[in-house]
């Protein structure tokens, strides 16, 4: 079978200067790859004329589908609709659905007062020659074309009304119009052990890898992902060929394996708390919240989290959590001894099975000769038993916050695991 190749075109002056992030191509990559779509490049280009024709060009040279986003704003700079009209030979008219749309948004939902603006009604307007995918979250229309057995289709680049295109009318017509392979992706999620000393481990494993088997290691903070995918007619086969391939990675990587899922740390925990039906807290000082944040971003986490106690100042940690002055006087914020206390006040403070207490120096300043920039220390608790551990990182400041956090959910989740 064929692939179905994917280019992705992203429009807007903002993108390349990198004011605005290009999540939009990110999404759609994801969502085409779900349904077996090859992503064989993403171009981002400005607001220029000549820049978009040249690369609607292009993509058409190596794609089946050339998706499009941005540039259909109703202010001048916004100059993607008007191009397309001439790259597909038509000519502007208003559809009366859209227009229809367009009013009752104004009206109803927006609830605006006074006239709509010429510019307003002008989001009605399409080429003649494209088919129109309504974009029920906003007033600029998508527009499907066709040439040469290629599709096109032009997105607005609001990332909001993107996906609600791209779910309600995308990825139905596509599914409809073109015969997809499937694409089976197998993620194991490590953490506590760098990319290379993975691929030590696996250096036996990969040769033995069909050609059609990749594997790819996909390292982040504290953690590597390890991802096998293959592409196939029939997704039973092909994932009864990878399963037993990714059983045996999972094996050689057993000792720093979390979970054989795609999904992050505070996942784990939760789902080995409410197994459990124990619960947790946070005591953070250098991490200022983002260790509950992480765990608030799971669903249904009140079900074992009880909260945090961002205690950044040492009267913080004094008055909150009980840490004794004296402590901190003589050992000092960043310390084994201010974290076990800090831990056992919070077990206490927020009477919880589980806590996870974390004081470091994230920098840019504050390191001392003996506690440089990178120095944190955590402890895991719970009321019989506390453990500790020190880190040594070399990061900036932002990257020493997301490493800490990593390192604490996974020492908590070990923690978890060895005391229950
Ligand atoms: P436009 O359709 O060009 O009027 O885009 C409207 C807004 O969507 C812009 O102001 C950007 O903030 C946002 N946007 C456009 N393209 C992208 C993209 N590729 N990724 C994320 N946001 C985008
Ligand atoms: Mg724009």
């Amino acid at each position: 079978m064929n692939n179905v190749n994917a280019s992705i075109i992203t429009i807007g002056d903002e993108l390349l200067i990198g004011q605005t992030i290009d999540t939009n191509s990110a999404f759609i990559a994801q969502e085409f790859n779900k349904i077996g779509i090859l992503i064989k490049r993403r171009v981002a280009v400005g607001d220029v004329y000549d820049d978009i024709w040249q690369a609607l060009d292009e993509e058409a040279r190596n794609a089946d589908i050339i998706i499009i986003t941005g540039g259909l704003g109703p202010t001048a700079d916004d100059i993607t609709k008007p191009l397309l009209c001439n790259y597909f030979g038509g000519k502007m008219v208003v559809d009366q659905e859209v227009l229809a749309h367009v009013k009752y948004l104004f009206e109803v939902i927006f609830r605006r007062t006074g006239p709509m603006l010429e510019s307003n009604l002008k989001q009605a307007e399409v080429p003649d020659v494209c088919t129109v995918l309504m974009n029920q979250r906003g007033t600029a229309p998508g527009m499907l074309f066709k040439k040469d057995n290629k599709v096109f289709i032009s997105l607005p680049g609001v990332p909001h009304e993107m996906k609600g295109l791209i779910k309600n009318e995308v990825i139905p017509f596509l599914l409809k119009e073109f015969t997809m392979p499937v694409i089976v992706h197998k993620t194991a999620f490590t953490a506590g052990i760098g990319e290379s000393f993975l691929a030590e481990l696996l250096k036996d494993f990969e040769p033995t890898l069909p050609s059609h088997i990749k594997l790819a290691y996909l390292p982040n903070y504290g953690m590597v992902k390890l991802r096998l995918s293959t592409v196939g007619e029939k997704k039973e086969d092909i994932e009864n060929e990878l399963v037993p391939y990714f059983e045996k990675m999972m094996e050689i990587v057993k000792e720093y394996l979390v979970w054989d899922k795609d999904e992050g740390l505070e996942a784990v925990i939760g789902k080995i708390l409410l197994e459990k039906g124990k619960t947790m807290g946070t005591a953070e000082s250098c991490t200022g919240g983002y260790i509950a944040h992480l765990i608030t971003t799971i669903p249904g986490a009140s079900a074992y989290y009880s909260g945090s106690v961002v205690s950044y100042s040492y009267e913080a940690k004094e008055n909150i959590l009980g840490v004794k002055k004296d402590t901190l006087e003589k050992t000092g914020a960043v310390s084994k001894e201010t974290v076990i206390e800090m831990a056992k006040g919070a077990i206490r403070t927020l009477q919880v099975d589980y806590v996870i207490a974390v004081s470091g120096i994230m920098g840019p300043d504050g390191g001392t000769e003996d506690k440089p920039v990178g120095t944190v220390w955590m402890a895991a608790a719970n009321k019989e038993k506390v453990e500790t551990l020190k880190l040594n990182l070399r990061f900036d400041r932002q990257r020493n916050i997301s490493t800490t956090t990593a390192n604490a959910l996974n020492f908590l989740r070990k923690f978890i695991l060895a005391n229950s």
